[in-house]
């Protein structure tokens, strides 16, 4: 369902448009756990939440370690075998953020402070967070204090902060307390909470024991840490922090290491108009197990190193690895409206947000909220796969093979897994760190079994854009093979008048609002494709590679027999189509439900997982995300445009987009069909879904699916590239826009997309392969010297208007009933699903 926002919602009296620039000039007590998430510096690895440099106030303190969790046992009120057993919740580690600042003994702190000036400002061009303020402290003294953060995208285990205090008016004592505080235990210096919980199930759960058990702190006066091994899990996690201060004012410098707090505080007797400069250097390394005494050298040569380089060069680094990532995956949009520049900025922000999630994961997955935000437990999900490795995979191809690498290293917990649901080859986790499955809630967890084509498809298109048959022989292949024998295994045959059927029964598609079907539509589909490729996959290997075919066979003991029954289960593959309704239904049985009233459900009531037992709202038809219509968009070739029309319209209306991962994939194929204005709707409500809060749950972090689906919308569906067999365009602009320039890569070569209302222009700006395409059908090479132009006559189809939110109830079933539309009852109990945000008490300062 469409949200009313617009193209250009945000408030620009205090976010004024820039399109390099997320920029804050008022700060607002009211959506500080907004504004935390929107302003988090991250690469991947490192996450730091845009909390101050003072500590307060925050909604949330937050820093993580992509993949640092703790362990603790699910423990199930009734118990069945084969429920997930070890849940995984990623920790906040230590914040090395925290510099607080004293002028006369007065603490700056924000919401209370009287500011003359504030300007909050996170540059996308080289990933540093800048603050700049004038205080009047309480005193009457005038100062001016900047302040930089930085996650460095070249040393992955690195930030960088800088603080600049000036004393505009008078003289004053000045003093930094610049601290380590491990904050993951239950309470902060003032003994807050670690942060707001509610019931929300897309929360992460807090600890009532201690997870951080410490093992090693010191100070010096210019290097401190802290290091601690987390209770269940083993991991370890050591912090460290480098300061250099630079003033002409005389100082002192006073230290002092605990268990959970090490800080180094400088005093200074500042005189008017110096300015003091204090860099902190900041190095985290995390294991798996590995002793933080080993973790504690490793800082100590991360530090030394980038105390060798200097704080300018490393900054000057991050703006050279910015430059690279923007020529790679910039996307710019023209047009005539107003609203044009404000668009281009909140593209910049989603693709900006992506780099952030993945550019450091070096190995492992890439978190649905990255590493902003505790949000979903820090677990990996088919959002890499499906939203963001196609991203990864046109942009920053190193970036996707790792993340596809981190799914082969989880193959032998996959096979386990397997084994114990009673399958053959490998059942990937629905939510995962260790690679266990972490889904306690089954029906909408291990049952999306769609998870295993997912990865294959990934993994499939990766090796098709980049060439990357070495990757797809040395370890792709095992999980293809390994997946197409889980299907194989997972379905079964049946007999039936048109002849052999194979059927998968008991899986959850993508919409998770109906669960434990036979025959989801999303599922069987992707399979099919899964089958398919494993057997492509297979015969090439054998053909062209027969030496290594030799050493994949024996290390999977495939067999010819094997091989040939996936490729007959893809054949027999059931896809069901209902004559009656003249449209796919997206299970066995989902036409049979009656359709649930969102036009009357009020607005209060959504989502509505929040408001009602899931056994509720499996009994209707209304589903919380895009499903048969995801299946149109990854499977487009194996569908009419007639189907794809059909289907779109029913499914619409009766999708609530209750997960972000929807609206993108609703935009994808609303432009495909032509239903322009709705792809544009969805497309702005992707863009702004963290800008603006649409799900309520920002606070959380950042929806990285979506950022990557926005890629998506842009690319796919604006741009109407497709790579079913090869890249393929058969474009839709919207119509208020003039061009739309986006850049992908193709095997060695990069290539520059520019489309307009009437024309569609290709160029190799890097590389000197040929890159091969096809526009609206007819094929083209586009070489380095010869640049490619082909005239558009249209932009597809146009349909105007909305579908609106009114289901279609017009089919009749085969027992003559027709379906019928209502709303069940709401829950007369409290609506729980409000997260309070708890106000930060008055606290005694300490130093
Ligand atoms: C969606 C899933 C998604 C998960 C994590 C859920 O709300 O239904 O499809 O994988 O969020 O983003």
């Amino acid at each position: 369902m469409l949200s009313h926002v617009g193209p250009d919602p945000m408030d620009h009296g205090r976010f004024p448009v820039d399109p390099w620039r997320l920029v804050e000039t008022g700060y607002s007590p009211v959506d500080t756990g907004l504004t935390e998430t929107l302003f988090a510096v991250a690469n991947g690895y490192l996450g730091m939440r845009g909390n101050p440099e003072e500590g307060r106030p925050a909604f949330a303190h937050g820093t993580f370690l992509n993949g640092f969790h703790e362990t603790w046992p699910i423990r199930h009120a009734e118990n069945a075998f084969g429920f997930a057993k070890t849940g995984q919740t990623i920790v906040n580690v230590p914040d090395a953020k925290v510099l607080k600042i004293y002028v006369d003994d007065e603490p700056l702190t924000f919401g209370t402070a009287d500011l003359e000036h504030y300007e909050r400002s996170l540059d996308f061009r080289d990933g540093i967070l800048r603050r700049s303020l004038v205080w009047r402290t309480p005193s009457g003294k005038r100062v001016r204090i900047d302040s930089t953060r930085m996650v460095s995208m070249t040393q992955r285990h690195l930030a960088v902060l800088t603080m600049e205090i000036t004393l505009l008016s008078g003289e004053a004592p000045i003093v930094i307390s610049s601290q380590l505080l491990n904050r993951q235990d239950g309470k902060d210096e003032y003994h807050q909470p670690a942060a707001a919980q509610g019931m929300d199930p897309r929360k992460a759960a807090s600890f009532e024991e201690r997870v951080l058990l410490p093992r090693m702190s010191y100070a010096t006066d210019d290097r401190m840490l802290l290091g601690y091994q987390a209770a269940h899990s083993g991991m370890t996690v050591a912090v460290a922090a480098d300061h250099r201060l630079s003033t002409s004012d005389a100082y002192e410098t006073v230290v002092r290491a605990e268990d959970d707090l090490a800080k180094i505080v400088f005093r200074v007797d500042a005189s008017t108009g110096t300015t003091l400069r204090l860099e902190k250097v900041v190095a985290y390394h995390s294991s798996r197990g590995v002793a933080v005494r080993e973790l504690s050298d490793r800082c100590d040569r991360t530090l030394d190193r980038a105390a060798r380089l200097g704080v300018s060069h490393l900054q000057d680094e991050q703006r050279e690895w910015y430059a690279g990532f923007w020529a790679a995956a910039d996307v710019e949009i023209a047009g005539r409206g107003p609203e044009m520049e404000a668009l281009q900025q909140a593209i910049r922000f989603n693709l900006f947000s992506l780099a952030q999630a993945t550019a450091r994961t070096d190995g492992v997955g890439v978190p649905a909220k990255g590493v902003t935000g505790s949000g979903y437990e820090g677990h990996y999900f088919w959002d890499t796969e499906i939203y963001v490795i196609p991203f990864l995979t046109y942009t920053s191809p190193t970036v996707a093979r790792n993340t596809l690498h981190f799914r082969s290293v989880m193959l032998p917990a996959a096979r386990d897994r397997a084994a114990e649901m009673a399958q053959k080859g490998a059942l990937f986790p629905w939510r995962t760190i260790n690679g266990e499955e972490a889904s306690a809630y089954y029906a909408a967890g291990t049952a999306q079994m769609h998870i295993d084509a997912d990865v294959a498809y990934a993994l499939t298109r990766y090796v098709q854009a980049t060439g990357d048959f070495g990757f797809l022989i040395r370890e792709g292949i095992d999980i293809l093979v390994e997946t197409a024998r889980m299907w194989a295994e997972l379905g079964f045959w049946r007999s039936t008048d048109t002849g052999e059927e194979f059927h998968i029964h008991g899986v959850t598609g993508p919409d998770e609002y109906t669960t434990v079907v036979n025959n989801n539509l999303f599922t069987n589909v992707m399979a099919r494709y899964n089958l398919e490729q494993a057997v492509a996959a297979v015969r090439r290997i054998a053909g062209d590679h027969p030496i290594e075919f030799g050493q994949v066979s024996s290390r999977l003991s495939l067999t010819d027999d094997e091989v040939e029954e996936w490729e007959r289960c893809a054949e027999g593959m059931v896809i069901p189509f209902d004559e009656s309704f003249g449209i796919h239904p997206q299970d066995d049985l989902f036409l049979e439900r009656e359709v649930w009233d969102l036009p009357n459900t009020p607005a209060e009531l959504r989502p509505l997982l929040l408001h009602y037992h899931p056994l509720v709202i499996y009994r209707f038809q209304v589903l919380k995300q895009a499903d048969v219509v995801m299946a149109l968009f990854l499977q487009g070739d194996r569908f009419t445009a007639e189907q794809k029309q059909a289907d779109f319209e029913y499914y619409d209306p009766i999708t609530t987009g209750d997960s972000t991962l929807s609206a993108v994939v609703q935009s994808i194929m609303a432009a495909e069909v032509g239903y322009h204005e709705v792809a544009l709707r969805y497309f702005y409500d992707a863009l702004y879904v963290d800008l603006m809060n649409l799900h309520d749950n920002t606070v959380d972090g950042m929806h990285i699916a979506s950022n990557g689906g926005l890629w998506s919308a842009l690319v796919f569906g604006f741009g109407g590239m497709r790579d079913a067999g090869g890249l393929s365009f058969d474009p839709r602009l919207p119509k208020s826009w003039d061009s739309l320039d986006f850049r992908v890569r193709w095997r060695e070569s990069r290539l520059l997309v520019r489309l307009t209302q009437d024309t569609i222009t290709f160029t190799v700006e890097e590389g000197v392969e040929p890159v091969p395409l096809t526009v609206r059908g007819i094929a083209y090479d586009v070489t380095r010297e010869a640049p490619v132009s082909v005239a558009l006559s249209h932009q597809g189809p146009r349909i105007d208007g909305t579908l609106g939110d009114m289901p279609i109830l017009h089919g009749v079933r085969p027992d003559g009933s027709t379906t019928t539309s209502t709303v069940p009852e709401p829950s007369t109990g409290p609506l729980t699903g409000e997260i309070p945000i708890v106000p930060v008490p008055a606290a005694p300062e300490t130093t």
